[in-house]
């Protein structure tokens, strides 16, 4: 069976860490009509200081990896983006567990974990106008793939495909949870930049895994 490793894994970190750098002044921008334009800059710190916890001692394991990366960004990023990706990596770690590979089930598994507890802890529904409607939809077509058979590559390109579409229908959608709900109605009309955020974490998934890892 098709597994994914530590290392596919870190790479996976990597490559979202340098997505989030490239697409920083874009997520930013999302924020400004709609919250108070610092989501490419609190994600871009988040990130960076992962890369770095990263690069200083190498996970061997996805629980060591995404405990870390979940603590990083709990502690750097700031805004209500940081706690809730912070909760996305710390349950994806502990449902993974202190495992040095992975089949594609139980990464889904551990993603669909991973959402739940972003949902449970900032209480948004599918169609808020938040980072779930990219997530859900991603892990979706994840977990349905990987059931199916599918190899690594093809889940993570549904998986990304099924995250943009999330990201794309946010923008008609107006905004109840979170800064963006301030605006009430006239957040229609923008798409979520936390769901732009998310859309490039599947992004960063189909890069390493369409590659082969
Ligand atoms: P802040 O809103 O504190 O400035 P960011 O700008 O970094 O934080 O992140 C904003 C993003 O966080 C939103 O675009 C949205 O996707 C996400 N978000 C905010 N509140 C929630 C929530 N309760 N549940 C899920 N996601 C949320
Ligand atoms: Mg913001």
């Amino acid at each position: 069976m098709a597994a994914i490793t530590v290392e596919g894994l870190t790479a996976w970190i990597n490559g979202y860490a340098a997505l989030i750098t490239e697409h920083q002044a874009e997520l930013t921008e999302l924020d400004s009509p709609i919250g108070d334009a610092d989501h490419g800059l609190n994600m871009n710190r988040g990130m960076t200081a992962v890369l770095a916890a990263i690069g200083a001692t190498p996970p061997t394991t996805a629980e060591a990896l995404f405990k870390g990366v979940a603590m990083t960004m709990i502690s750097t990023v700031g805004g209500a983006s940081g706690p809730l990706y912070g909760t996305f990596f710390l349950r994806l770690g502990m449902t993974a567990g202190a495992e040095s590979e992975l089949d594609l089930v139980s990464f889904g598994t551990a993603l669909r974990a991973g959402l739940d507890g972003v949902i449970s802890r900032g209480k948004a529904q599918p169609g808020d106008k938040t980072m779930i409607d990219a997530l859900g939809p991603a892990i979706e077509a994840w977990q349905r793939e990987a059931a199916s058979g599918a190899s690594p590559g093809e889940a993570a390109s549904a998986a990304f495909a099924a995250a943009e579409a999330g990201r794309d229908a946010t923008t008609p959608m107006i905004a109840r949870k979170g800064r963006a709900s301030y605006v009430g109605e006239r957040s229609a009309g923008h798409t979520d930049p936390g769901a732009a955020s998310s859309a490039l974490l599947f992004q960063a998934l189909r890069d390493v895994l369409g590659a082969g890892a």
